[in-house]
């Protein structure tokens, strides 16, 4: 049942693309990095009432735009005080300190992130104390997650690791067994994360993003007790997508 048609609205200067396919209900996503803005609604829905829900969500849509603005790629990052950055789907203010020899990251509280650098070191240096720090604490969430879901699934990867990626939040090598997570987890939400994980060891019973696949992700995410109903689950997992688009994650793995 492939019915899908995509067109664009603008509402409020926003450019939003409407992709009209068989479902229940409304639903607006805002995606990374830039900010783009995707309804998905009902086939029967007239573009007055898109327009509708779009002013009644407008301040949330800036919201969200807006803290993409304020997550640049780490190109841009400045790694001076007072700079925006992320972690585990929470937000917080770089606090830099000069140190002599041990360089780490303390989270301090809910809102600041203190790194402890070599005094006088550059931007590149100061990135790469984080990016190790993000490296080490992904592993950290990864390996009972890996370990949970194996379970649950019944299967096991060979190997694991964490890498820098340009388009994927994670890949899979279904004949080594073989996982790679994108070290940018590391600052997404763990439902996220959780979502990638399972994602990417369904393609360990399925190497292909087809009906069986889905029907996989829909039977065992989320197993949080409430009701096994197919349709209730599978809502359950796209609800879950949904929210990870919303806080910025926007996961969309893909097999390798
Ligand atoms: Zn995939």
């Amino acid at each position: 049942m492939k019915s899908i048609e995509s067109s664009f609205i603008e509402v409020a200067g926003i450019r939003i693309e409407v992709v009209r396919k068989a479902i229940l209900h409304l639903h607006i996503a805002v995606y990374p990095p830039d900010g783009r803005v995707r309804v998905a609604v009902p086939l029967w829905v007239k573009d007055e009432t898109i327009r509708l829900a779009v002013l009644e969500r407008l301040a949330w849509i800036r919201r969200q735009q807006e803290k993409f603005g304020g997550q640049p790629r780490q190109s841009e990052r400045e790694m001076v005080n007072g700079e925006t950055h992320w972690f585990q789907g929470r937000k917080y203010r770089l606090d830099i300190r000069g140190v002599l020899e041990r360089e780490a990251v303390v989270l301090k509280g809910l809102a600041t992130m203190e790194l402890a650098a070599k005094a006088g070191s550059d931007a590149k240096h100061r990135l790469d104390v984080l990016d190790r720090w993000y490296r080490k604490q992904l592993k950290l969430e990864i390996a009972p997650l890996l370990v949970k879901w194996e379970a649950i699934l019944g299967v096991k990867a060979a190997a694991w690791g964490i890498r820098k990626m340009k388009t994927r939040w994670g890949s899979c090598n279904p004949r080594a067994k073989r996982l790679w997570f994108n070290l940018e987890l590391a600052k997404k939400p763990p439902e996220c994360l959780e979502y990638v994980i399972v994602h990417e060891l369904v393609h360990l019973l399925e190497l292909h993003h087809n009906a069986h696949f889905k029907a996989l992700m829909s039977q065992f995410l989320p197993l949080n007790g409430r009701g096994s109903a197919k349709n209730s689950t599978r809502h359950h997992w796209r609800t879950r997508r949904g929210n990870c688009s919303r806080s910025g994650a926007a996961p969309k793995p893909s097999s390798g």
